[in-house]
């Protein structure tokens, strides 16, 4: 087990924060987790993923963020104590089960903010047809990097006329561990 214990745990409201509607979690750890950082990449879907420096960022549903660093981990936008406690509790579980597994886990060391819009751009229709809901394929391009739509939601995408760009998009999308949020981490 890479992480045996929490050395100690703070869970405030931010100062700078005038809503005071949010917590914020901070835990220190008993051990350096570095090493488990490119598979904790690989299985949850990193948003940013600085190996040299050990920092991994993992983006979550409704706002909140996850940093891991070597013995810390914070933790932003808990609507209250207890989803604090359940986020701390998940994944520090996360840390240990993935780092169990990590024979059979190939590591990234890549993360979803490396995407380019403008790549993403080239890979659609390019029609501005607004069948997905946005103004333009550039909007949708734009949500599409930060996991806010997925690529079925653009339904010319699907027919067979674009059947090379779609592939050519998932592989690209893939390569930096792509997901859309809904479908992100089964955190809490
Ligand atoms: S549905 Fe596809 S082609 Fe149409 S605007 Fe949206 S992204 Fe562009």
């Amino acid at each position: 087990m890479l992480l045996e214990k929490i050395k100690h745990l703070e869970i405030f409201r931010p100062k700078c924060d005038s809503t005071k509607e949010v917590l914020h979690a901070i835990a220190d750890l008993d051990a350096d987790i570095s090493p488990s950082l490119p598979f904790l990449n690989a299985e949850l879907g990193g948003w940013d993923y600085d190996a040299q420096n050990h920092v991994l960022l993992l983006k979550l549903a409704a706002g909140k963020w996850i940093t891991l660093q070597s013995r810390q981990i914070a933790i932003r936008g808990c609507r209250d104590l207890e989803e604090a406690r359940a986020l701390v509790a998940w994944i520090t579980s996360q840390v240990n089960e993935i780092y169990g597994r990590r024979e059979s886990i190939t590591p990234r060391y890549t993360g979803q903010a490396g995407l380019k819009v403008m790549e993403i751009l080239k890979l659609l229709p390019m029609t501005n047809c607004r069948a997905c809901g946005y103004a333009t394929c550039m909007a949708f391009a734009a949500a599409l990097r930060e996991g806010e739509t997925a690529l079925a939601d653009c339904p010319p995408l699907l027919e067979d006329r674009f059947q090379e760009k779609r592939a050519k998009l998932q592989e690209y999308l893939a390569a930096y561990g792509w997901r859309a949020l809904d479908e992100d981490v089964n955190s809490p």
